[in-house]
């Protein structure tokens, strides 16, 4: 049994604790209460701390940690093309450094559960959706990988070039060897594998047809990209003669089991119809500021009952985003554009936390504080300077992220005081130099 006293709880469901505890045993939170816990317990003195659910990161693409800093002042359209052909080079070693580098920096961010879309696989470089799922569990995270594909090149009317995509067949047959090796449908499963072919720019409507069939037979969720940007509306007019959810709602593509990447540029239709049929949206308001997207209509999202996450997205696009710092960027953003009353603090808190969960279909397990759900929790030092914001969970989301004092994952910790126990941090950060060095010269 280990028991966190003392500290100010913010559960997300339930109300807040201000002089409380929370106890694990195992894997699972046992109790949630005011006041220190009674019985024979290692303790952990949490005066000074907030105590929230470890945070879930719902968009993330690892491999790019290879590749940060290209086409700094590109729109998405422009960074893909000068990412496609450095990223068609990349080879398991590039996926298990970059991974580890980055999950190990979601780590100390205070992320206890991430996903990853991994949508390129060059033929011939070895298997790169087993190096990140190894680094995964080196560093000790919750881990949802979705195995992306891609199609459609530029000879098909796509934007990637022909050489980093794959056939359709080959793209199913990959896709559900993964899903039968890896996913773990278990109530304190450490590893669950989504389908997720990219995007309407980079993938048949055949293949999207054909994976949403292939999810819902494996009993697996399915994750893309939709409504980016300004250019993808202009693609999907063209190329198929409606808009992007108009178009993945025609494939198949809306439902419970479905969380989109971004969701920037809806219509008031589109909104209904995502709280309409539980669709998910990961919100990466980082990247969507680096890329010039625009801002996701988030708060309407929210006040129309649709489910949201918050993603970091891939660090090519987003570079070296902490999970934790997204809370703060989505309620700038969200402000920027519709004022002050947008988003609250704990609104904000609970999108990186339950609505994330919510997202991977995981809400009954991870995502709040609660007794019986898994032993996955960030506690954060709000005393020294923090100490000024009396409210703690303000002192999390307005300014800059306090200090990781613990995070727990699974009940095992993975973080203290700011340093991993699970593997070296300086080593992780070397892990991605040498991944970056290794794909830029190879
Ligand atoms: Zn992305």
């Amino acid at each position: 049994m280990i028991v966190i006293e003392n500290a100010h709880i913010a559960p997300v469901v339930g109300p807040e604790i201000s002089n409380g505890h929370v106890a694990i045993e195992g894997n699972r939170i046992v109790s949630v209460g005011a006041g220190p816990f009674q019985g024979d317990a290692q303790r952990i003195d949490g005066r000074g701390c907030l105590v929230t659910p470890g945070l879930v990161n719902t968009h993330h693409h690892l491999y790019q940690w290879a590749s940060q800093g290209l086409a700094p002042d590109g729109t998405l359209f422009e960074w893909l093309v000068a990412s496609y052909p450095v990223w068609a080079r990349m080879d398991a070693e590039v996926v298990h450094g970059a991974a580890t580098a980055g999950l190990a920096w979601l780590a100390l961010s205070g992320c206890s559960t991430s996903t990853d879309h991994h949508y390129v696989f060059p033929k011939g470089r070895g298997d790169l959706f087993a190096a990140e799922i190894q680094a995964a569990a080196e560093v000790g995270l919750r881990f949802h990988p979705c195995r992306g594909s891609m199609d459609r090149g530029r000879s098909q009317g796509g934007l990637p070039p022909d050489e980093v995509v794959e056939t359709l067949d080959e793209i199913l047959t990959e896709t559900e060897a993964a899903v039968r090796r890896y996913h773990d449908p278990s109530f304190d499963s450490m590893l669950r594998v989504a389908v997720a072919p990219c995007s309407p720019f980079s993938v048949s409507g055949d293949l999207m047809r054909q994976a949403a069939g292939l999810a819902r037979d494996l009993n697996v969720r399915l994750h893309t990209h939709g409504a980016e940007t300004l250019d993808e509306d202009d693609h999907c007019k063209e190329q198929f003669g409606m808009l992007p959810v108009e178009y993945l709602e025609s494939l198949g593509w809306l439902g419970p089991d479905v969380w989109i990447a971004h969701s920037v540029h809806l219509t008031d239709a589109d909104i209904t119809r995502f709280a309409e049929t539980g669709t998910g949206t990961a919100h990466c308001p980082s990247s969507n500021g680096r890329l010039g997207a625009g801002i996701a209509r988030v708060s309407e999202l929210l006040r129309a009952g649709a489910t949201v996450g918050l993603g970091v997205d891939g660090p090519g696009s987003a570079e070296f985003i902490p999970l934790a710092g997204e809370i703060r960027q989505a309620l700038l953003m969200q402000r920027a554009r519709y004022g002050p009353q947008a988003l609250t603090a704990r609104q904000s808190l609970e999108m990186a936390t339950l609505g994330g969960a919510r997202c991977l279909g995981r809400e009954n397990e991870i995502g709040s504080l609660e007794p019986g759900k898994l032993a996955d929790i960030a506690m954060w030092r709000i005393d020294g300077p923090y100490a000024a914001a009396d409210d703690p969970v303000v002192a999390l989301s307005h300014g800059q992220t306090p200090p990781l004092a613990r995070l727990i994952v699974n009940g095992v910790t993975v973080v203290e005081n700011g340093d991993l126990r699970t593997v070296s941090g300086d080593a992780a950060g070397a892990a991605g130099a040498r991944a970056h060095a290794r794909l830029l010269r190879s």
